[in-house]
């Protein structure tokens, strides 16, 4: 008998019930919107930014209306505008590109290497050949390149790094946590992500101009002395006049679902990792597939998860999907030459021009890639694992 798997990848876990609590108070007071606050009230939204930015270790924290309006809140707060060029990963999501073509510059895509990460070689050349001069890094999917060498190699060629967090909040590089080796670390709030409030995201940095320039354009109008992880008013004074209001804001309603998680977020990362590490112990050493490995400095959270079947063709890979989705198990891919779902690839965003990338493709063109949500057992991960393992073995040794 085959087994299938029965569960859900798409399914989160409820909101806690804190935080349940916390919506509730927030919906009968009736004050949503985060700047409409009773005689010595604190808005939730201000106050998760404290949280936020304690948690982080930042100076400043804002919290916005999405990740990718953190993205391009960023961008605009560093001073990218149009006609710039803008550095990112080939391997990404559209949020990123997206980003960055929001603000009218162009994308300049880096490759990936086997570990998953920024190519740091390509990313050197890229420099040099496009004067770009800033890097907007994607963690995509979790995986934390060598950050110290990164860091090194943008600060002695005057790049800027904005961070885009979505995929490693909670998560640390040699101690320092993701988001905080650049100039600005964005992150998510989306339901896919590590906290959930629908939609959300922030925005951290210990620069006190493009914090001020951060808030106002998320929409403070002049009510930014109602933030308490921002800059003092005279660092407003000399941006206010120069900075348009691009609105994005948070409001008290997430911040109050939010705040609970965040406190939680350290338990969850764990359970998480508990999770991957179950499902790549019943991975290793499957012929034909290839485990991403993970640097001992690396702090990640296994909320995903992803494998190499190096230079299979096209077709073996097809089949691969097929017969895992018939099991239950829903894998997505990366070499698929039309983009799916949440799946896309540098070349299917074709308002960002780019050469062919040769090494970044047989990378994508074999990686697959899947959810876990942490509604799933350590039973669920061990069979998913057995079921990859044997759809792997049956469709490599037909010579795929
Ligand atoms: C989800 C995501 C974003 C943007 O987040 P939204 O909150 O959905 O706007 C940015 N980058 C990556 C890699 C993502 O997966």
């Amino acid at each position: 008998m085959t087994e299938r798997f029965q569960g859900s990848f798409t399914q989160q876990e409820p909101i806690p019930g804190e935080g349940i609590a916390a919506a509730l108070e927030v919906l009968r007071h009736g004050r949503l919107h985060r700047y409409n606050v009773a005689a010595g009230e604190l808005s939730e939204t201000a106050l998760l930014e404290q949280e936020f930015a304690q948690a982080t270790g930042a100076r400043y924290a804002l919290a916005v209306a999405s990740g990718g309006y953190a993205l391009g809140c960023a961008l605009r707060a560093v001073g990218v505008g149009p006609g710039d060029k803008v550095l990112t990963n080939a391997f990404t999501l559209a949020p990123v590109p997206g980003a960055i073509a929001s603000v009218g510059a162009t994308p300049v895509f880096v490759g990936v290497t086997e570990r998953l990460v920024i190519d740091l070689d390509d990313l050197g050349e890229r420099i040099a050949d496009s004067g770009a001069r800033v890097l907007m890094l994607s963690h995509m999917r979790g995986h934390i390149c060598d950050m110290d060498r990164l860091m090194s190699l943008c600060d002695a060629a005057g790049v800027t790094v904005i961070e885009d967090c979505a995929h490693t909040m909670g998560a640390a590089w040699n101690a320092v946590p993701s988001g905080r080796h650049g100039a600005v670390g964005c992150y998510s709030t989306q339901t896919y992500k590590h906290m959930n409030s629908g939609e959300g995201g922030f925005l951290v940095t210990d620069d006190e101009e493009i914090a001020a320039r951060a808030v106002i354009l998320s929409g403070s109008y002049m009510l930014y002395e109602r933030h308490l992880a921002a800059p003092g008013p005279e660092v407003f004074e000399r941006v206010k006049y120069h900075t348009p209001n691009v609105s994005g804001r948070m409001d008290n309603l997430r911040a109050a679902i939010l705040r609970p998680q965040l406190r939680a977020l350290d338990a969850q990362v764990d359970r998480w990792n508990g999770l991957y590490r179950t499902l790549e112990a019943g991975l290793r050493d499957c012929p034909g597939l290839t485990l991403v490995d993970r640097d001992p400095r690396e702090r990640f959270v296994g909320s995903s998860f992803q494998a190499l079947m190096l230079d299979w063709p096209a077709s073996a890979l097809e089949a691969l999907l097929a017969r895992c989705a018939a099991r239950g198990v829903e894998l997505k891919w990366f070499g698929a030459p039309e983009p799916v779902a949440f799946t896309s690839r540098y070349d299917s965003w074709r308002y960002a021009p780019c050469a062919p990338m040769a090494a970044t493709d047989r990378i994508l063109a074999g990686l697959v890639d899947l959810r876990l949500p942490l509604t799933f057992s350590h039973d669920d991960c061990a069979q998913i694992a057995r079921i990859i393992r044997a759809e792997v073995s049956a469709v490599h040794q037909q010579g795929g």
